[in-house]
């Protein structure tokens, strides 16, 4: 049974009435909810910044990349694929995104104070990336951190670089000349433009997991993988495998020549200190 709802348009300046599913408006409900709370989890230091360790063909870990959670007061710990669309589309996600990377940067500092050159790779969004003050808010954030710029490393994914490539082109210049370097992450699932490649200062490409999940049982899936790392090498790029969970995965992909690799056979996301 659906429930009358009274609506007041700000455009029409009358109320107008709608039917809603109690289901759709409990998810309204909790969208509000989620918002309000959005805007305050910074500031209520409910965000976490989880750490998964990245490995080479030798098992050694030579880096983490920055995982956001949110530890709900009443819904628990929620993983970002369910609040950083919120983030987007609120804008809130600048303000988030500039925390992760300074939490990043912190960490970078820790393992250099510890005589460790590890690196950590932070995942930046599109609304980030398309700021035309993205770059100097980066550099900022590094240059405050006082750590080599090298071992920070930056993944965005091709869906975001629909639009401006010239633009994108420049502040990925920019901040590459300080030494940080890019990912192209969830390699495969976007356009794969040889486009972007060939325009962008890219380093790495990360075979997302979809193709990992089963490439030693789909052949498709395998001669996918197969032709990301080669092309990759062919453009001097290394590779990183994304959801690694089994050791003949692992052991297929060091055959494959991959560089890196990520996965639950290594370690889930965790907190780091
Ligand atoms: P992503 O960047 O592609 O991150 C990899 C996701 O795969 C992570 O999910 C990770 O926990 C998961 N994963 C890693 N190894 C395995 C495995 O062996 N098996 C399986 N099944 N999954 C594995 P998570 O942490 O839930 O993050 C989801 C997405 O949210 C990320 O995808 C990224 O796009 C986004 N995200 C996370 N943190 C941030 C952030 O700080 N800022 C922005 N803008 N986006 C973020
Ligand atoms: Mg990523
Ligand atoms: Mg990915
Ligand atoms: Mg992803």
């Amino acid at each position: 049974s659906a429930d009358l709802a009274m609506y007041h348009s700000k455009e029409s300046g009358r109320n107008q009435l709608f039917f809603f599913e109690p289901q759709m408006q409990q998810k309204l409900k909790q969208r509000q909810k989620m918002e309000q709370g959005l805007k305050q989890a910074l500031a209520n230091e409910q965000f976490h910044v989880y750490y998964q360790p990245k490995v080479n063909t030798l098992g050694h870990v030579v880096g983490y990349e920055a995982l956001i959670r949110w530890q709900h007061p009443e819904f628990g710990l929620i993983s970002p694929d369910s609040f950083i669309p919120l983030a987007e589309s609120t804008g809130l996600i600048i303000d988030i995104g500039s925390w992760v990377l300074e939490q990043a940067c912190e960490q970078i500092a820790k393992f250099s104070a510890q005589g460790e050159s590890l690196s950590i790779a932070v995942n930046v969004s599109q609304r980030q990336l398309t700021r035309t003050d993205f770059a100097e808010l980066v550099s900022t954030i590094v240059v405050n951190s006082g750590i080599d710029p090298s071992l920070l490393e930056l993944e965005i994914t091709e869906s975001m670089l629909n639009d401006d490539l010239e633009n994108t082109r420049q502040k990925l210049t920019a901040l590459s000349q300080l030494g940080i370097t890019f990912s192209l992450d969830d390699f495969g699932t976007g356009y794969s433009s040889l486009y972007y490649l060939q325009k962008l200062p890219m380093n790495v490409l990360k075979i997302d997991q979809s193709f990992v999940r089963e490439f030693l049982t789909q052949e498709t899936d395998y001669a996918i993988v197969k032709t990301i790392v080669a092309m990759a090498k062919a453009l001097s790029l290394k590779v990183v495998a994304e959801g690694v969970e089994e050791q003949e995965q692992y052991e297929a992909l060091v055959a494959l020549e991959c560089d890196f690799f990520q996965g639950y056979l290594f370690g889930k996301p965790s907190p780091l200190s």
